[in-house]
């Protein structure tokens, strides 16, 4: 993966002065940068950022720049990276379970945020982590609908379970709270309500005060044209449910957005190697590389097509089939897309809003996967 060092006005004259090959993501630090204070400034807890979402060491720089301080963290690895990057950054170990080498690692590096969704892995924190100043969220998970992709299949306990869990977690001297995470690219408000309403009865029921109620990621980026992210109204949303779910017993509120923060700041460019008999289009990336998110959250609609000189074709729209460059069958972006009638090879598919799962699941399958970087002032073509 390759970094370019040069600030790009925007992605066509990245196109027109490199002709690149090899497929590019474009980077603006500005959006990114916006981001992360549209969060600071509405949501009414402490943001942190979840590093799987898009781990490149320019977004940890700049969430920390703008002043995001914690960060959910899944494994050593990421544990490191953040350490190194933002020595004095809140590591949130939410991946609820983990090898005993990886615990004692965490330990060493001074977490002090467990998520926890079972009594046996709860058992080993116990048994492996020590104590005081330590905080243990039990992830705990609904049946609810709302997001692109439920988040609830592999992680999060029963309501009752959770319950019992925080009973154990507090007994043990931890700091008890909660956590849960509504699925990704969750664009209904109501799956938050939900979850916080069942977090307060999950005190109630345990007897415990909770101290701090993590709502997760799942907030949308802009996928499609016509559905704008209703960010403010979720926060607004929160902060409402949350004091009347709780009272005055409301905790402190986190949330650790991935996509929300990260999604917008990347644009995707890819070159168009052939159009088979005019209909079947072929990329330079696909679901193997990049796009390998859009079978799994569906298309994005912001798309674009520009000339080999950068220059955005504005004829009538037709159905096109797209490919990605390798050789198996799965690689191909889902459904049918509605493309400039003239797209021609040698020309680029520009898809916006993509900085979420994307430069992180980049393969090398068939030798393709050769990202890169390319940092701009403007994602506007
Ligand atoms: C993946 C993940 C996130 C980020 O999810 P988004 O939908 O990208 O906001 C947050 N928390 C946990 C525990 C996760 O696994």
């Amino acid at each position: 993966m390759g970094l370019s060092k040069t600030i790009w006005s925007n992605p066509t004259e990245f196109i027109r002065n490199v002709r690149p090959e090899n497929p590019v993501i474009f980077f603006s630090p500005s959006v990114l940068q916006a981001a992360a204070r549209r969060f600071i400034d509405g949501f009414p807890g402490m943001v942190t950022y979840a590093v799987k979402t898009n781990p490149s060491e320019v977004v940890i720089e700049n969430l920390a720049a703008a002043g995001v301080r914690g960060f959910d963290v899944a494994s050593p690895g990421e544990i490191r990276l953040i350490r190194r990057l933002a020595p004095d950054a809140a590591l949130h170990y939410n991946n609820p379970v983990r090898a005993r080498a990886e615990i004692a690692e965490a330990v060493e590096l001074k977490v002090k945020s467990w998520s926890v969704d079972s009594a046996s892995e709860l058992e080993k924190l116990i048994e492996l982590v020590p104590a005081d100043d330590c905080e243990i969220s039990v992830r705990f998970k609904l049946p609810v609908a709302g997001a692109a992709y439920n988040f609830g299949a592999k992680f999060g306990a029963t309501v009752e379970l959770a319950a019992q869990l925080l009973k154990r977690a507090a007994e043990a001297g931890f700091i008890p709270s909660l956590t849960f995470h509504p699925g990704t690219q969750c664009t209904d408000p109501h799956a938050w309500e939900a979850y916080i309403r069942a977090a307060a009865e999950i005190g109630r029921e345990a007897g415990v005060t909770v101290a701090r109620l993590n709502v997760g990621g799942g907030f949308p980026n802009h996928r499609l044209q016509a559905v704008l992210p209703q960010i403010d109204e979720t926060f607004a949303l929160i902060d409402r449910v949350a004091t009347e779910a709780f009272g005055d017993q409301r905790p402190m509120l986190v949330c650790e957005p991935g996509r929300g923060l990260c999604g917008d700041a990347f644009t995707h460019a890819a070159k168009v190697k052939a159009v088979r008999d005019g209909t079947h289009v072929f990329l330079n990336d696909g679901v193997y590389g990049a796009l390998a998110e859009l079978p799994l959250v569906g298309i994005i609609d912001r798309i674009e097509v520009v000339d080999g000189e950068g220059r955005p074709r504005q004829g009538a729209l037709e159905i096109r089939i797209v490919f990605g460059p390798t050789c198996d069958s799965v690689d191909r972006v889902p459904g049918e897309l509605m493309l400039d009638e003239g797209i021609a090879e040698g020309d680029y598919l520009i898809i916006h809003g993509m900085g979420a799962y994307s430069i992180a699941t980049n393969t090398r399958f068939n030798g393709f996967g050769d990202l890169t970087i390319a940092t701009v002032l403007s994602l506007k073509v």
